[in-house]
């Protein structure tokens, strides 16, 4: 099997083993050179310690020297170069207690998590594969190296890792690796908030989001999301629904472009039906209520799993703002924009065509006509760039000073309904109407 290495990668191998080192390419680029997929970054490990490998090039970073980890820069390109470990024992589910140095490259590549990650290459040897790694990959199967229940109780982390993988390449999980994760995703407590974010964000936005089912069959949103398990438990009796909220949720998630907040949005945009379900007159399951809802437990999830402020505010927008559905009038659609927020838009078509297409057949094409027809209105309103702020009226605050009014609740009171003027009929943003509308509003 020939990899070709980026030739800056080669260099710093060519270097260390001028210098009578070992040194490979190893983990994920091998991985992803195998299967034709581009490699996001190019990972080195050697004999070399890591003293040896700062006195070899002239630009070095420390990066975890205590993990013997140096960033070596080549024109300003960073690659991390790691000597060979041995991860010592590990406590509680995931720190390694000490790691140490070993002149083995097969122990290196031992101490990796799954076969398809522990695979080195260098042009002098070429593929080092002595977990079976290929076989793996020609099979499409996430397998452990070594003892599955070992290797999960040393990091918890690898459970969700096994999932992520599996969604981001269409694999199937192994057997017996399966199995360790059922057994012990209740460790994934011992994960910090962070390793688990990163995960889940990676699956999410994979080709294979559907992969949330798998998270959720071997008890590891039980941990990490238990509101998601809810999801997965309640029915949804009416016309409009043909699986559990799960079930439509990972529908929906399968409908939505490959992006974090959109993924993140439709995985939260129906959270809180369960909590919102009430039986009608009607005989049906109703859910009043749950948007509004949801845009706050999303925010109590996002927050718990330690997303940034921007995301979490995106995210909770686009949730609490899903279900509104405003009458074909262009002043309607407007005030709509200015409920919801400009920053909601267009991603909140994108919520709304997911959502639609993962319901039942029942008004579907008419579902899709209405949200085409509000697609058509916000464009028509942006091309006329119409007034939807207090900042784009053509009135503000020195004019109605010059009015002779004083800065305080009053004005912005009047602002607000000079706005309230304008998005009914946006022809009247100018300024000679707007303050005599003003003065009009002053003089009642
Ligand atoms: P990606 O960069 O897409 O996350 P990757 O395989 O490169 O995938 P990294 O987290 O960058 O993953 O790690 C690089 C390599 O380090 C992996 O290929 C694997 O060999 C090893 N590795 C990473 N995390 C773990 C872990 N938790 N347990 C064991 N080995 C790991
Ligand atoms: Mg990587």
């Amino acid at each position: 099997m020939e990899i070709l290495l980026p030739q800056k990668a080669a260099f710093i191998i060519d270097t260390l083993q001028q210098a009578g080192h070992e040194a490979y390419a190893v983990g994920g680029c091998i991985r992803d050179s195998i299967l034709g997929r581009q490699p996001e970054d190019w990972d080195i490990t050697t004999s070399a310690k890591p003293d040896e490998v700062k006195r070899l090039f002239p630009k070095t970073i420390d990066t975890g020297i205590q993990h013997g980890t140096v960033t070596v820069l080549v024109e300003r390109e960073g690659f991390e170069v790691t000597t060979y470990r041995v991860d010592g024992k590990y406590e509680d589910f995931r720190h390694p207690k000490e790691v140490t140095f070993t002149p083995d490259l097969i122990e290196d590549l031992k101490r990796r998590d799954f076969t398809m990650n522990a695979m080195a290459y260098n042009r002098k040897d070429g593929l080092v594969d002595a977990f079976g790694g290929v076989s793996d990959l020609n099979a499409g199967i996430v397998r452990c190296v070594g003892c599955a229940k070992q290797r999960f109780q040393e990091d918890a982390l690898r459970m969700m890792r096994a999932v992520r993988f599996a969604a981001q390449l269409g694999f199937s999980i192994d057997g017996e690796t399966k199995a360790a994760v059922k057994e012990l995703s209740g460790t994934l407590v011992h994960i910090s908030a962070e390793r688990i974010q990163a995960e889940l964000t990676k699956l999410l936005v994979s080709a294979h989001p559907e992969q949330m089912r798998t998270l959720y069959e071997l008890g590891i949103t039980g941990v990490m999301l238990p509101e998601f398990d809810r999801m997965m438990r309640a029915a949804q009796d009416n016309p409009h629904h043909c699986y559990t909220v799960g079930g439509h949720t990972i529908a929906a998630l399968m409908h939505t472009p490959n992006d974090k907040i959109l993924r993140l949005a439709v995985l939260l945009h129906d959270v809180a039906k369960p909590a919102c379900r009430s039986r009608g007159e009607d005989g049906r399951d109703h859910f009043h209520g749950h948007p509004q809802l949801g845009g706050k437990m999303a925010g109590q999830i996002l927050r718990r799993l330690k997303y940034d402020n921007d995301t979490i505010s995106k995210v909770c927008r686009l949730v609490q703002w899903h279900d509104d559905n405003p009458p074909l009038l262009e002043k309607s659609v407007r005030r709509a924009v200015v409920r919801a927020g400009q920053e909601a838009y267009p991603a909140i078509f994108a919520v709304k065509r997911a959502d639609i297409l993962a319901q039942s057949a029942y008004k579907r094409l008419e579902k899709l006509e209405y949200l085409k027809g509000y697609e058509a209105l916000y464009q028509r309103i942006l091309e006329k760039r119409q007034c939807l702020t207090l900042k784009e009226l053509a009135v503000n605050g020195s004019d109605l000073i010059a009015m002779g009014l004083k800065p305080g609740p009053k004005m912005g009171q009047v602002l607000k309904e000079l706005l309230e003027v304008v998005l009914e009929e946006p022809g009247q943003n100018q300024k000679d109407i707007l303050l005599s509308k003003a003065a009009e509003i002053l003089s009642f």
